[in-house]
């Protein structure tokens, strides 16, 4: 009979917590949840991508769609 104990590990990857998608330049995180959230903070936008040092979220910046 084979045990997989060790399977687990393998399995794992670089997921996020959660993504949004947004149009603005600037981005506000609390965590938005009850145990894990955390200060409110802003995040602005270097490049296309930026994520939460807090909760891990990432956010993407889409560029407005009626420019
Ligand atoms: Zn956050």
């Amino acid at each position: 009979m084979e045990t997989e104990k060790f399977s687990s590990s393998t399995q794992q990857q670089l997921n996020y917590n959660e993504i949004v998608y947004t149009h603005s330049k600037i981005v506000s995180c609390n965590g938005n949840h009850p145990v894990f959230g955390h200060p409110k903070i802003y995040l602005k936008f270097k490049s296309e991508q930026i994520v939460c040092p807090y909760c891990s979220k990432l956010f993407i910046y889409q560029k407005n769609p009626f420019s």
